[in-house]
């Protein structure tokens, strides 16, 4: 827990995600000001209201938001959600061109109001956007970080947690790569309570065959689609991963998180933003921890970054 809440987060985008962010924030008591900016007033006027109609309730802080981009000033750490979201049947990928070009517009003009802060990227497709970012703004690597695959290896230790009736807690197993579809699931590290995941065969709580290993990996990888199916967008798990995420930032955890950011040479990639499991504290990010891989597994994150590198390099970074 935090010794003082001094922080400031400034929000970009106040839609299903970066509102949502806003209210897992406030609830956890994350920081002293949240505040968002979004170009559709009405809207960011009435996210701003119903979350402070509910301040009563929540750790103290002040709620604000506007269309100028002056309310972000002096945040310690900019979460950027603006943009296009997937329509049912989109990629992630199909997003890059138009979330490229708010970025574009909105990420330097966020630099000049909070030049000290950490950039949070959460627009997708979030590993390019985080590469887009690190250009745009001209911030050292380890200030600009994107949630990754945060989000999905929490999907993942879900499901195999819920498989093998034991808390998510207590599951430690990452999905590495694109926040995408060609992400990858580290198998070969994974366990439970210590125990490798390959080793797991405990009476009651069942063991896990390659076609259950299939249908999880099929269910994370499809876990967005699913839920923008059903309601149109996800908000609630991002929210909370975000919110993850800001807490290891602000109360300078070191906590261990599969955050998306620039490689800078690990087994063989350069200059290209993926998830790997990194220390996230109050300075940003670390390099990637030396994780154990299978030959497999490293070929497969090979394939994710040079997809990713296509993307960026397409629209000209
Ligand atoms: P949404 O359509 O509900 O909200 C987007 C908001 O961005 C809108 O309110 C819009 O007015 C605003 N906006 C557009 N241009 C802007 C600009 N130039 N400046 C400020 N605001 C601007 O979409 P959403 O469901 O909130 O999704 C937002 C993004 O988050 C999408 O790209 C989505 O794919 C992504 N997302 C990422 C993750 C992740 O894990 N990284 C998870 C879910 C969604």
């Amino acid at each position: 827990m935090p010794t003082d809440r001094p922080a400031k987060v400034g929000i970009i985008g106040a839609g299903s995600v970066g509102a949502t962010i806003a209210y897992a924030a406030m609830i956890r008591g994350v920081a002293r000001q949240i505040s968002l900016f979004d170009i559709a007033r009405t809207k960011v006027d009435a996210e701003v209201l119903d979350l402070n109609h509910g301040q009563l309730f929540a750790p103290q802080a002040t709620v604000d938001g506007s269309d100028d981009v002056e309310v972000l000033r002096g945040s310690d750490v900019i979460v950027m959600t603006a943009g296009a979201k997937q329509k049912p049947g989109q990629t992630r990928m199909d997003l890059a061109a138009a979330n490229a070009g708010i970025c574009a517009k909105i990420l330097p003009e966020a630099v000049r109001v909070a030049p000290d802060a950490i950039f949070l990227m959460v627009t997708n497709p979030v590993d390019v956007m985080t590469e887009v970012a690190i250009k745009l703004t001209g911030l050292p690597w380890d200030r600009v970080i994107g949630s990754g695959t945060v989000l999905d290896s929490s999907r993942f230790r879900y499901l195999v947690a819920k498989h093998c009736q034991v808390a998510v807690q207590n599951v430690h197993a990452y999905i590495a790569g694109e926040h995408g579809d060609s992400e990858i699931p580290l198998w070969s590290s994974a366990t439970i309570g210590s125990i490798a995941l390959s080793q797991w065969s405990v009476e009651g709580h069942g063991r896990l065959t390659q076609a259950d290993k299939e249908l999880i990996v099929h269910n994370v990888k499809d876990a967005a689609y699913q839920v923008i199916q059903g309601k149109g967008a996800t908000n609630y798990a991002v929210g909370l991963a975000v919110t993850n995420i800001l807490e290891a930032i602000l109360y300078d955890e070191r906590r261990v998180l599969p955050v998306s950011g620039l490689l800078r040479g690990f087994r063989g990639m350069e200059d290209i933003c993926l998830s790997l499991p990194r220390i996230v504290s109050r300075k940003g990010i670390e390099a990637p921890l030396p994780i154990p891989m299978t030959v497999d597994e490293e070929s497969g994150l090979l394939e994710s970054a040079g997809r990713i590198r296509e993307v960026v390099r397409g629209l000209g970074y």
